[in-house]
């Protein structure tokens, strides 16, 4: 769907899907050049990342492998809990690999940290972070970014794989949610 389809449930479109991806032909000319000759597995945290894992993937000109995790975040509320569970593991093992951890969004970054410190300890040659939005101003801990989409404004967004209470992930662009939708 597209944010014309619903867009009495949105306050504003932040990013359309053509904006989207063209930053990601970008980031994927980046990380092609700086993954250069190097086996790169791709990391997607799921459900959010989804949508960018496949369309970052798809726009890699060299090989990458890819595996997922599943750690717990928001449930069906809009504010981050800070409780970090591994819901679902890896099956790769990362001893000697280069790691790029995909993610949809960081907004306090707590979930990021607690993540990169885990997959750092089971050996990987390198490990950085792509994620396709950042809120700056949530962040409550720093998370080293090495790839970012957008920054955007610290409002509840939803779409290109973030959801709320499992509805919009299926919305090719990014909007910010109405609060009358969840207040
Ligand atoms: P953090 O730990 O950085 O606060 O949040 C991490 C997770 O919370 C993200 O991976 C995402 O699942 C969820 N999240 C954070 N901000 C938003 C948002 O604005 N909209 C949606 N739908 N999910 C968000």
């Amino acid at each position: 769907m597209d944010a014309p389809d619903i867009s009495a449930d949105l306050t504003e479109v932040l990013y359309s899907s053509d904006q989207i991806s063209a930053r990601l032909d970008e980031i994927a000319a980046q990380i092609d050049a700086d993954y250069a000759g190097k086996d790169l597995l791709l990391i997607g945290v799921l459900n959010g990342a989804v949508m960018v894992m496949a369309d970052l993937s798809r726009k890699l000109k060299t090989h990458a492998a890819m595996d997922w995790m599943a750690i717990s975040s928001y449930g069906a509320g809009t504010k981050s809990s800070g409780v970090v569970r591994i819901l679902k593991d890896l099956s790769t093992d990362l001893t000697g690999r280069h790691v790029l951890v995909v993610e949809d969004i960081i907004d306090t970054g707590l979930t990021l940290a607690y993540l990169m410190q885990n997959l750092a300890g089971r050996g990987p040659a390198s490990i950085a972070l792509m994620a396709m939005f950042r809120k700056p101003l949530a962040m409550k801990t720093p998370v080293d970014v090495a790839y970012v989409g957008f920054d955007i404004p610290n409002d509840f967004v939803v779409g290109y794989g973030l959801d709320y209470a499992g509805r919009y992930r299926n919305l090719a662009d990014l909007g910010i949610l109405a609060p009358r939708v969840y207040s």
